[in-house]
């Protein structure tokens, strides 16, 4: 490599020396001629000139010198000797690049590790890593009673020495670490790893005795022909993880590696722990919080077979692997698995493309499927494993619904369920309450003249967050002081209007002041290694009252929980998006599913001013999987996908005119077609935000192919059109969210 930098640098650019086309990551749908000396490897790194800066772009092979009328400028370094990524990612990006229609070099560049994108050389460094000393080994952990972070931290190194980046993403907090350096209970040494570092397979524990059906969905991925999409239909509880385990057990000891996806890392470290528990072998976390050296060091163990099993995030479906045997997406209807910004790509759907180009199963599993899946069950594109039984003990979750309509409320909460909650108390269980607002109330409300403080920047109002004293937005995260005055007529008397946790978690201490009370959402889990030792404080019913957010929806168990309430539900009833009958089915019954994990049955109170609401009835009455199938048809009589394709065009600018003119340029460039329809411009949701007007604009095509050949052709046109110059714009193929 070191010859290759030497080559480029020391032989000047000739205008007759070879000329080769880059991918280069800028926002320009098109690829970039250079010239230069030796050609490069196709899909290496090559640090190029563009306008005044240096970027690190991609070969893409050489080409035929045009006639330019321009000079074209020479490559600047080659980084790599051969291409950086496999040619399995290679090929995942290519078609990503294509079917997302984003520019190939932003998306080439999204595929890599950020110190690759930089143009750092492929190779690990040495890295720190920790282990106890012999008084660490020695010490009672008992000793530890009173710093929890430091014991848990010491127990697990005086078991393993760990890396600085295993530490981190198994959440131990820093100042623990640093904690027991200055105790000398552990200390630092220098970690050299080895490019070659080999595994064999071996369990750690004994893997459970499984049940007919979970036998039956092993065995089936086990016993296929040729690889294929598998949906892992299970209720809550069921027992999905042990099939992933038992299923990827098998392809471990072939010597194989497994990718599997979950939907927020933080969130699961129940699965997490049983993952490293089953087997004895080297598990790579890609978490958020690991340091650019550390990523590519995850990074080059996937690419070169030292990780048996990478455990990631949406963007760990472009993890290099050099023998990849299976795919595994947890969670598969969640959100969270379709990028927003950027380069909007959906990690399932790149997951299935993955597990067919490369010939590897792919197991996707949820309680609550999204739609598309099941409809690709329908129409046989995936093989269909159910497990309609809760394991072990666990007996299903039953639901009860209270009418709020002229119901007082404290909080939000009704006196029926008050009255529930004291009960379930005094039988020494525990009970959540989730809201889906964090904060102390959603707004600030004038008590004398109804002024609402609203954003000066977005369209919504500002949440009150008392203890800090602070109005918060929680679009755009603008902040203020807590007034202390109406801004209209100058009053005092200013009041929250509605419940967020906070003011829950207060209510709930003073109404049930003998149970201690645990908030879990994203402001009581800032800190590091909170959230983990709130989700251990809450899993072993230290807290008898849990109030918690989206977050605690996701895959954690609360043995303990036997009442799960829901108080605000009806928003998504009459939602415009025609997502959210979906998604307020997946919510109710992934909540739901918190409770009755252990022996005792669970029962989860759904408050609402529309107990006869036609969905809410199909939902409890029916449960989720018919539900769905009764969604689907909604879906099909409205051409909605999975059976209408959709792309949405974005525009965002200062005035809202600018992005109405943008959309309506696109839109008069789009050709009429039968089978196309487009709607809009219209406002978005939200039509202002941080200050900048958002308008969409939808296309709907009855045919895929017919959807991509038309964006195919029309981008380039589209790109050009003076009236995008003045707004942020977007094209988001397969939109979750609008
Ligand atoms: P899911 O992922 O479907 O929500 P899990 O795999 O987490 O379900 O299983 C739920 C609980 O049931 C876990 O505590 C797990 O240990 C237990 N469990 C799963 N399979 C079995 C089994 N075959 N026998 C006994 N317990 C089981
Ligand atoms: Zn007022
Ligand atoms: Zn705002």
């Amino acid at each position: 490599m070191n010859a290759a930098i030497k080559a480029a640098q020391s032989t000047p650019p000739t205008p007759s020396s070879n000329v080769i086309q880059v991918a280069v990551p800028v926002p320009l749908a098109r690829l970039f001629d250079y010239d230069c000396a030796t050609v490069p490897a196709t899909g290496a790194r090559i640090q190029v000139p563009f306008g005044s800066r240096q970027l690190v772009g991609f070969c893409m092979g050489p080409v035929e010198p045009t006639a330019s009328a321009y000079k074209r400028k020479s490559v600047a370094r080659i980084i790599d000797d051969e291409r950086i990524l496999t040619e399995p990612v290679w090929q995942l990006l290519n078609w990503a690049a294509d079917y997302y229609q984003h520019p190939l070099g932003e998306v080439l560049a999204h595929g890599l590790p950020v110190f690759l994108r930089q143009g750092e050389a492929a190779n690990y460094q040495t890295t720190q890593a920790y282990r106890a000393t012999t008084a660490g080994q020695q010490l009672e952990l008992n000793d530890l009673r009173r710093a929890k972070q430091q014991q848990r931290l010491l127990a697990a190194l005086r078991a393993n020495a760990l890396l600085r980046r295993d530490i981190v993403a198994q959440e131990f907090s820093l100042s623990a670490l640093k904690a027991l350096i200055d105790k000398q209970l552990i200390e630092v040494f220098q970690h050299q790893p080895s490019t070659q570092r080999d595994w064999t397979f071996a369990i750690g524990s004994e893997p459970l005795q499984l049940n007919p059906e979970q036998a039956l969905a092993v065995a089936a991925i086990g016993a296929a022909q040729r690889p294929q999409t598998y949906l892992l239909e299970g209720v809550t509880g069921s027992g999905k993880t042990e099939v992933y385990l038992q299923a990827m057990a098998e392809v471990l000891r072939k010597g194989k590696q497994v990718l599997v996806i979950v939907p927020e890392i933080g969130l699961t470290p129940q699965t997490l722990q049983r993952f490293q528990k089953r087997f004895a072998v080297p598990i790579v976390m890609l978490h958020s919080a690991l340091t650019d050296r550390e990523r590519l060091d995850a990074w080059l163990d996937a690419k070169n077979g030292a990780a048996a099993i990478v455990i990631g995030t949406r963007s760990a479906i472009f993890t290099p692997f050099s023998r990849l045997g299976m795919i595994v997406i947890d969670e598969e209807h969640d959100s969270s698995l379709k990028q927003q910004e950027g380069f909007r790509y959906h990690a399932r759907d790149l997951a299935v493309v993955r597990g067919h180009k490369e010939q590897v199963p792919v197991i996707l599993g949820s309680a609550t499927p999204s739609l598309e899946s099941i409809n690709n069950v329908t129409q046989q594109r995936y093989a269909h494993l159910q497990l309609t039984q809760r394991a072990g003990q666990a007996r299903p979750t039953r639901h009860s619904v209270v009418d709020i309509k002229q119901m007082p409320l404290k909080a939000g909460l009704s006196v029926p369920l008050i009255e529930r909650m004291r009960e379930e108390l005094a039988r020494g269980q525990q009970v959540l309450v989730f809201i889906n607002r964090r904060g102390f109330a959603p707004a600030l409300l004038c008590h004398e003249c109804g002024w609402l403080a609203q954003c000066r920047r977005c369209d919504a109002y500002y949440t009150v967050h008392q203890r800090q004293q602070l109005l918060q937005c929680h679009h755009c995260g603008d902040q203020q002081r807590l007034p202390a005055q109406c801004h209209d007529c100058g009053s005092t008397q200013l009041v929250g209007r509605g419940v967020g946790t906070e003011q829950l978690e207060q209510s709930l201490t003073e109404l049930f002041p003998d149970y201690p009370v645990l908030r879990i959402d994203r402001d009581s889990t800032r800190k590091k290694g909170s959230l983990q030792q709130h989700l251990a404080d809450a899993t072993e019913n230290k807290y008898p009252l849990l109030v918690g957010t989206q977050m605690i929806a996701k895959g954690h168990h609360f043995p303990h929980v036997t009442l799960v309430a829901m108080l605000d539900i009806d928003g998504a009833l009459y939602s415009a998006d025609f997502r959210a009958a979906e998604r307020l089915g997946q919510l109710i019954t992934q909540v739901a599913g918190r409770a009755g994990r252990a022996s005792a049955p669970g029962t989860v109170v759904l408050q609402t001013h529309h107990p006869d609401h036609d969905l809410l009835q199909d939902l409890i009455q029916n449960g989720y999987a018919a539900f769905a199938r009764s969604l689907l048809k909604e879906r099909e009589l409205t051409q909605l996908p999975p059976f209408g394709q959709l792309a949405l065009f974005r525009a965002e600018a200062h005035e809202a005119q600018h992005a109405q003119a943008a959309l309506q340029a696109i839109a008069q460039h789009l050709p009429t077609h039968p089978e196309v329809t487009v709607l809009g411009p219209m406002p978005a949701v939200m039509e202002r935000r941080a200050g900048r007007y958002r308008y969409q604009l939808l296309l709907q095509c009855q045919q895929r192919g017919l959807r991509q050949q038309l964006l195919q052709h029309c981008l380039p046109q589209l790109t050009q059109l003076a009236e995008l110059r003045r707004v942020r714009w977007s094209l988001d193929v397969d939109p979750q969210d609008f």
